[in-house]
């Protein structure tokens, strides 16, 4: 349980002291000593294969985090389902956080229902109604932010420190996950028989909303497939963007074919062998 005796850590003056504390615990157990080490815990969830490690983690260790995911109303029908069944599993609520209902009939007013694809403005536009400000809503109340990033996800995370400071929410940041791999994170979902995407057997390592998210193909990054469009590889929603970091625009732009997302997904999952046909455990 949180040491309500605590201090809530909410000031960035000893980030580097915990840092270098939680760094040295392995997972799980570090995840418990940074849960009982603040007094309010948030962990975000895509339902993606590291989130599925996390939540299994804290259900197994009963921790008192809250568990919130945003629903963009863009999703996979197969995140909605692993959502209800990892629930019903863990007996473990979690929070919904949908957009703003104005500022999402103001936004599909100006661009229209699949605006981001025409320009970097109007997807930055989209992720910000429909992720980045109900974060900050999910984060409300939080001192610590519990996420699923991995170092090897993309070259912007490769250097991130274990326990960071968010400036923009005002709280800690804390990716238990940081230095595992993929195929450490598979191993545990399997050890443990944890639930995962049905869609990573399909090739998609990195899942988002459905219309920015494709398959990757064997060798491509993880993300490759988010916003396949945009040529950049500062390819990110604004949910982890830190404030120093608001000029990360990419500096060229293709619009898409006129093939929808989903197909252009299919097409490539049906170009490759599936990455890993176990993967729906
Ligand atoms: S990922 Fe795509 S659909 Fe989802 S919020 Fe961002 S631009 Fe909108």
């Amino acid at each position: 349980m949180s040491n309500p005796s605590n201090p809530s850590h909410r000031d960035p003056s000893d980030t580097q002291r915990l840092a270098e504390r939680f760094a040295q615990l392995p997972f799980p157990a570090s995840l418990k000593a940074v849960v009982d080490e603040f007094q309010s815990a948030v962990f975000t969830s895509s339902f993606s294969l590291e989130d599925q490690v996390i939540l299994h983690a804290i259900a197994s260790q009963h921790l008192p985090v809250r568990v919130a995911t945003l629903d963009t109303g863009r999703l996979f029908e197969e995140t909605y389902q692993l959502q209800a069944r990892s629930s019903s599993l863990y007996q473990i609520p979690i929070e919904s956080y949908f957009p703003n209902a104005e500022a999402a009939q103001a936004l599909l007013a100006k661009q229209g229902p699949n605006g981001f694809y025409d320009s970097v403005e109007q997807r930055l536009a989209c992720c910000h109604v429909r992720k980045v400000e109900p974060l900050a809503r999910a984060l409300r109340g939080a001192d610590v932010w519990i996420t699923g990033i991995r170092r090897e996800q993309s070259p912007e995370r490769q250097y991130l420190p274990i326990v960071e400071w968010d400036a923009t929410h005002g709280l800690h940041k804390f990716h238990p996950l940081l230095t595992m791999t993929w195929d450490e994170a598979r191993a545990y979902v399997q050890q443990h028989a944890v639930p995962v995407s049905p869609l990573h057997a399909r090739g998609f390592l990195s899942i988002g909303c459905a219309p920015c998210t494709r398959a990757v193909q064997p060798g491509e990054p993880e993300r490759a497939g988010r916003w396949w469009w945009e040529n950049s590889e500062k390819k990110e929603c604004g949910l982890h963007l830190k404030k120093r970091q608001s000029d990360t625009t990419p500096e060229t732009f293709d619009k898409p074919s006129r093939t929808t997302s989903q197909e252009a997904s299919k097409e490539t999952a049906e170009k490759q062998p599936a990455i890993d046909k176990g993967s729906d455990v």
